[in-house]
C-alpha cells in the first residue's frame, strides 16, 4: 500500500475543503436548526463533479477512485454531518448499485444524470419490520405481463424526497429451499402509486432528507429490475460494503472537527490562571482523540484502497465503519466536555457533532451488525 496520496487525490481534497469551508460551513448551524435540505449546495457539488467522483467518465463521472471519494466525504462531513450524509448516500447507495449491477441501458438512463450531478438517487432497503435483518423484507414485487407491481413500505430512506430514482428491494418469488428471492427495482421518482413523506423529526443529521415510502400497486417495467433478479440480496450486501467506507469517512470528518474545535478552545480558555490545555487531564483527552482520528482515517484509506485494487474489503470496511463511527461519537463527546457549559450550546457546534455522529453507529448496519460481519469474516 502506498501511503502517499496522488497529486489528483490531494487536489480534489483541497478543492472540496475550500468548497466546504467557504460554502457549507457558514450554513451548517441553520441547516441543522431548520432541518433544511441544502438543494442549492448539491447543485453546486454536482457542477464541481463531486457526485460522480468514483464513476468513469463514460458514465458522466469524474473517473476518480474510492480513496478520492472518501477524502471528499471526510471534508464535507468535517463541516456539516447532514450534507455529508446525503452526499455519501447519494453516491454510495443511490448511484453505486446502478454502476455495479446495471445493464448498459440502465446506466445510460439512470446513472449518467446522477454522475453528472443533475440529480440524486436513493436506496430503499429498510422497512418498518426489516432493519438489521434486511433479508426479511416484506415488500413484494409480482410480475404481471411486461411489468412488476410493487406493494410495501420503506423506512428512513435518505434523499428520497429529492431523488430522481429510488432502488427498491422486494421479494420477487421463492427459491427452491423456500427462502425469499430478493430483487432490486429501479423506480423513477414520479411513478404513480409511490408516496414519499419526510415527517421524521430527527435527533441529528437534521438537514439530510430522510423519508418514508409507501408503495401501492407501483408498476415498474420489467427492464427496471437491477442486474440478475436472483442476486438482489448479494447486491445490497456489496452495496453496503462500499457504503460503509463512506460512512466511516464521514465519521472521520466529524471526529477531526471535534478535535480541531476542542484543541483550539483548550488553548484559548483560561481557568486557574492558565489555558486549560496546560492541564494534563485535558491534554490526555486531546492526545487520545488525535490518535483515534489518525487510526480511523488510516482504516478508511486502507478499505478504500483495497476496493480500488479489486481486492476483498468486506472485513476492512466493517472495521473502518465500526471504529470510525465510535471514534466520532467519543471525540464529539470529549469535545463537549472540553468546552464545558459552552459545549452544550448550539453556537459552539460540538453538540451537533455528537448528535450527527450517533447516526453513524446505526445507519448502514449498526455497530452490533458490524461486529457480526467481522466475526463471520473471521470464520465464526
Ligand atoms: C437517518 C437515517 C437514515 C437512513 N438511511 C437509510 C437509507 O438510505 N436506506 C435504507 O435502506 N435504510 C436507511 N436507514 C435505516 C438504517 O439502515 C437502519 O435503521 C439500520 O440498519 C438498523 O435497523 P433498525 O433501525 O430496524 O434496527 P433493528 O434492526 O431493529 O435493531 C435494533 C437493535 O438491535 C440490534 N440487533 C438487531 N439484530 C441483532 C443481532 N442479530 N444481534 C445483535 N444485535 C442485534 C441492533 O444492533 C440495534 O441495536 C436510515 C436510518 C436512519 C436513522
Amino acid at each position: 500500500m502506498n501511503f502517499e496520496l496522488t497529486k489528483e487525490q490531494e487536489m480534489t481534497r483541497k478543492m472540496v475543503r475550500d468548497f466546504a469551508e467557504e460554502k457549507i460551513a457558514p450554513r451548517a448551524i441553520d441547516i441543522d436548526k431548520n432541518s433544511e435540505f441544502p438543494v442549492d449546495l448539491f447543485k453546486e457539488m454536482g457542477e464541481l463533479g463531486l457526485l460522480g467522483i468514483p464513476f468513469p467518465e463514460e458514465y458522466g463521472g469524474s473517473g476518480g477512485d474510492t480513496v478520492t471519494y472518501a477524502l471528499a466525504v471526510e471534508e464535507i462531513g468535517r463541516v456539516c454531518g447532514s450534507t455529508g450524509l446525503s452526499y455519501a448516500a447519494a453516491v454510495s447507495l443511490g448511484a453505486s448499485p446502478l454502476y455495479y449491477f446495471g445493464t448498459e441501458e440502465q446506466k445510460q438512463e439512470f446513472l449518467v444524470p446522477l454522475a453528472k450531478g443533475e440529480g440524486l438517487a436513493s436506496f430503499g432497503l429498510t422497512e418498518p419490520n426489516a432493519g438489521s435483518d434486511a433479508g426479511g423484507t416484506q415488500t413484494k414485487a409480482v410480475l404481471e405481463g411486461d411489468h412488476y407491481v410493487l406493494n410495501g413500505e420503506k423506512s428512513w430512506i435518505t434523499n428520497a424526497e429529492y431523488a430522481r430514482s429510488i432502488t427498491i428491494t422486494a421479494q420477487a418469488g421463492k427459491r427452491e429451499d423456500g427462502k425469499n428471492i430478493i430483487s432490486a427495482f429501479i423506480v423513477p421518482k414520479d411513478t404513480p402509486g409511490m408516496t414519499i413523506r419526510s415527517d421524521y423529526d430527527k435527533m441529528g443529521v437534521r438537514g439530510s432528507n430522510t423519508s418514508e415510502i409507501v408503495l401501492e400497486d407501483v408498476k415498474v417495467p420489467k427492464e427496471n429490475i437491477l442486474g440478475d433478479p436472483k442476486k438482489g440480496f448479494g447486491q445490497f450486501l456489496h452495496t453496503l460494503d462500499g457504503g460503509r467506507i463512506s460512512i466511516a469517512a464521514l465519521a472521520v470528518g466529524i471526529a477531526q472537527a471535534s478535535l480541531d474545535r476542542a484543541l483550539a478552545y483548550a488553548k484559548e480558555r483560561k481557568q486557574f490562571g492558565e489555558p486549560i490545555s496546560k492541564f494534563q487531564a485535558i491534554q490526555f483527552k486531546l492526545a487520545d482523540m488525535a490518535m483515534e482520528v489518525e487510526l480511523a482515517r488510516n482504516m478508511v484509506l486502507k478499505a478504500a484502497w483495497l476496493k480500488d485494487e479489486g481486492k476483498p474489503f468486506t472485513k476492512e470496511s466493517a472495521y473502518a465503519k465500526l471504529f470510525a463511527s465510535e471514534t466520532a461519537f467519543r471525540s464529539a463527546n470529549q469535545a463537549i466536555q472540553i468546552h464545558g457549559g459552552y459545549g452544550y450550546m448550539r453556537e459552539f457546534e460540538v453538540e451537533r457533532f455528537l448528535r450527527d455522529a450517533k447516526l453513524l453507529e446505526i445507519g448502514e448496519g449498526t455497530s452490533e451488525i458490524q461486529r457480526m460481519v467481522i466475526a463471520r469474516q473471521l470464520g465464526c
